[in-house]
C-alpha cells in the first residue's frame, strides 16, 4: 500500500554508525565532513507556508542554519544569510543550490561578536529584502574545555558575545523594523537542561538564550510578535568537529540517545518552519526540543 512507502523508522532513517575522527579549525566547513551532514538539500519539500516572508538567518551556511535556510526558501521566503568569512565555501554552495531553484538568497558574512556589525546586518537584511518579518537566530560557537582552570577569559567572553550578546544587539535593531505578525526563533540546546561537564561556558549561554527568549516573548506579545526557541540534542554538524567535542567523543557522537544516533540538521527544519509560520499563532515563549529522546524537561 502506498502509505507504507512513506512510513520510515527514525532509528535507521539516517546514518547511525560510528563517525571517523576528524578535526577542522573553527568554524569548520560542512562540505569537508565525513559523512557530509544532511541539511535537506535533496529532501526538503516546500509547500508555500512562508510565501512572501522576509527572513534573516544567522549561521545559515551550514548545519541547522543551512537546513533552515533551505526550508525557508523552499517555503517561499526570501532570505539573507549570515556566517563567518571563513565559511564562504559553504555559503556559496547554499546560494548556488537555492538560486538554481529560483529562490532569492543574499549572503552577508561577518562576526556576530561585534555589536556594530549586528546592527549593520539587520539594516542590510531590511535593505536587501525590502523589510524583515522572520528571524532565525541559529549561529553559535562551542569549544569544549575539560577543566574550569583552563577556560580562558577570552573564550568565556567570545562564547557569551556570539551566543548571547548578539541576540540583544540584533533584536534591538530589528525591533525598529519588525511588523506585527513577525516571528523570532532563537536556538538554545539540550545543554540548557542537561549541561555537560566540559561545556561550562557554552551550556550557560544556552540557559541565557532560553531566558532571553521567554522574557522577550512576554515583552513583545502585545506587539503581535512571537518569540520561541529550538533546543537541539546531538546533531551532526561542523560545530562538533571544530572544537565542540573532544575527538574521543566523535565516533559515538549521539549514540547515547534513545534513538541511538545523532540527528541530522534536516530533522530540525520542520520545527523552525512551524514556529515561523502562522500555524504556530498561539505559540510564544516556548522551547521545542529535537533531541532524539533525551527530553528537555
Ligand atoms: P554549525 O557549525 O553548522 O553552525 C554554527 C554557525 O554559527 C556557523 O556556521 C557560523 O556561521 C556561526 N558562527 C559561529 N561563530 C560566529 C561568529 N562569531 N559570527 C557569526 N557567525 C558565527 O553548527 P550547528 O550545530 O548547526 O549550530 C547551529 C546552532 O545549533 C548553534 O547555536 C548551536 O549552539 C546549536 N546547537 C547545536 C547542537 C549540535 O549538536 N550540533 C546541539 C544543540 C544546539
Ligand atoms: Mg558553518
Amino acid at each position: 500500500m502506498a502509505y507504507k512507502e512513506d512510513l520510515k523508522n527514525p532509528v535507521d532513517m539516517y546514518y547511525s554508525g560510528e563517525y571517523e575522527k576528524q578535526e577542522q579549525p573553527y568554524p569548520g566547513i560542512q562540505s569537508d565532513m565525513k559523512p557530509v551532514p544532511d541539511s535537506g538539500e535533496k529532501s526538503y519539500v516546500g509547500h508555500g507556508r512562508l510565501q512572501g516572508r522576509k527572513a534573516l538567518i544567522t549561521g545559515g551556511d551550514s548545519g541547522i542554519g543551512r537546513a533552515v535556510a533551505i526550508a525557508f526558501a523552499r517555503e517561499g521566503a526570501d532570505i539573507l544569510v549570515n556566517y563567518l568569512p571563513d565559511e564562504q565555501k559553504d555559503a556559496d554552495s547554499l546560494k548556488e543550490l537555492l538560486e538554481q531553484e529560483g529562490h532569492t538568497v543574499y549572503l552577508y558574512p561577518g562576526n556576530l561578536g561585534d555589536e556594530e556589525f549586528c546592527g549593520e546586518l539587520v539594516r542590510e537584511a531590511v535593505d536587501k529584502l525590502g523589510g524583515l518579518d522572520l528571524m532565525a537566530l541559529v549561529a553559535g560557537r562551542q569549544h569544549a574545555v575539560e577543566n574550569l582552570e583552563d577556560l580562558s577569559t577570552q573564550q568565556l567572553r567570545e562564547t557569551f558575545e556570539v551566543n548571547v550578546f548578539s541576540l540583544y544587539w540584533i533584536m534591538k535593531e530589528a525591533l525598529k523594523y519588525l511588523p506585527e505578525g513577525s516571528s523570532v526563533i532563537t536556538t538554545t540546546s539540550i545543554q540548557d537542561y542537561q549541561p555537560s561537564p566540559n561545556l561550562l561556558d557554552y551550556a550557560a549561554t544556552k540557559s541565557a538564550i532560553t531566558a532571553f527568549t521567554r522574557a522577550l516573548a512576554k515583552q513583545l506579545a502585545k506587539k503581535g510578535i512571537r518569540v520561541n526557541s529550538v533546543a537541539p540534542g546531538p546533531i551532526w554538524t561542523p560545530l562538533q568537529i571544530s572544537g565542540g567535542q573532544p575527538q574521543s567523543h566523535i565516533p559515538e557522537f549521539g549514540h547515547n540517545t534513545p534513538l541511538g544516533r545523532a540527528g541530522e540538521p534536516a530533522e530540525l527544519a520542520g520545527v523552525y518552519v512551524f514556529l515561523a509560520s502562522n500555524e504556530s499563532s498561539y505559540v510564544t515563549a516556548e522551547v521545542y526540543g529535537v533531541t532524539g529522546g533525551n527530553h528537555t524537561e
